[in-house]
């Protein structure tokens, strides 16, 4: 069995153009702006690219989309002070704050510091808490990425037996978190596995679902995936350069081995990536809506 491919890239798409169409409806019909503000401290090289693509999507969305830029000096108190200024600006509907900080600031007090009603990233432990209780209003930006590439790919999650590989805050928990969820698009079995588990494999070939967020290039390989598995690849590993002078890129599956053995995959660059500005956006137009008291369609 060869693999079909799930193109994040596509089903992105999808979701943006949806959500144009409902920035467009929030204007007209309600005067209602989604506003996204971009915290970048310092020049990062890898956050400056982040964030301009994150800006770069809301602003072909037409949200009110503002980048600050701040000086890798800048004090813990001043950034304090910065978030407290868009936690009350009412036409900054999400904050989200570029990470890593600088290591003078404790990162912690930053996320602490966001409103949790503008938290896009879904970082703060009020959401956290909401998420664990299936309360969310808004889910974290790559693990809600994955829960739609495997909704809109037409994967049945109700009693499918999940492996999740990788305990991040970012992606592992929240991932398991979602689809233990007694929730449409999720009610899976799920199990988490980590550096501290035993035999790995023995887990990981049960997985009619495996997802997998390691950071390792062939963390899984397919003596490790059941036959007609869906895979999902968060990994993104760079391993070189291409003649062109780009970094090359691969997941934490070994892709070409596994698409022989699993029934649906996704592809690294062009899988999961793509999805997870995408849900950022998703978010702030869902902050837009609670602010302004207008329900969900
Ligand atoms: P992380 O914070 O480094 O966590 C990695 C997790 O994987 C840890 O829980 C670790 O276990 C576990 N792990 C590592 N090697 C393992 C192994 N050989 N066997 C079993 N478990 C193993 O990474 P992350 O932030 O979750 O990111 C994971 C990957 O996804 C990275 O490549 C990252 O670049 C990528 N990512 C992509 C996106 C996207 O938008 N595409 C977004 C976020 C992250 P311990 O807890 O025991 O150490």
């Amino acid at each position: 069995m060869t693999a079909k491919l799930i193109s994040g890239t596509e089903v992105a798409r999808q979701i943006r153009e949806e959500l144009k169409e409902e920035t467009d409806r929030l204007k007209e019909k309600f005067n209602v702006t989604p506003g996204l503000v971009t915290i970048l401290v310092g020049q990062n090289p890898a956050s400056m690219s982040y964030v301009t693509a994150k800006q770069k999507t809301s602003k072909e969305l037409g949200f009110h989309s503002v980048q600050d830029n701040q000086p890798e000096t800048i004090s813990e108190g001043d950034l304090l002070a910065l978030i407290e200024k868009y936690n009350r600006d009412p036409q900054i509907h999400g904050i989200l704050v570029q990470l890593p900080l600088p290591k003078h600031i404790n990162e912690t007090k930053v996320l602490y510091a966001i409103d949790p009603k503008k938290d896009v990233d879904g970082f703060h432990p009020v959401n956290v808490g909401k998420l664990m209780i299936g309360e969310a209003d808004y889910l974290p930006c790559t693990p809600a990425g994955i829960q739609q590439l495997l909704i809109r790919s037409g994967v049945k999650t109700d009693g499918a037996e999940v492996v999740v590989v990788g305990r991040s805050n970012i992606v592992g928990k929240p991932i398991a978190n979602i689809l233990i969820q007694k929730q449409k698009g999720a009610n899976a079995t799920v199990t988490v596995c980590h550096t501290g588990t035993k035999e790995m494999a023995f887990h990981t070939r049960r997985a009619e679902i495996l997802i997998v967020a390691a950071g390792k290039p062939n963390a899984v390989t397919a003596d490790m995936v059941k036959e007609g598995a869906v895979v999902i690849d968060v990994g993104v590993n760079r391993i070189g350069m291409t003649p062109e002078g780009k970094a090359k890129l691969c997941g934490d599956v070994d892709f070409e081995a596994v698409k022989e053995k699993a029934s649906l995959i996704t592809p690294v660059p062009g899988g999961v990536g793509p999805m997870t500005i995408t849900m950022l956006m998703l978010n702030t137009v869902k902050a837009a809506k609670l602010a302004a008291g207008i329900p969900a369609v």
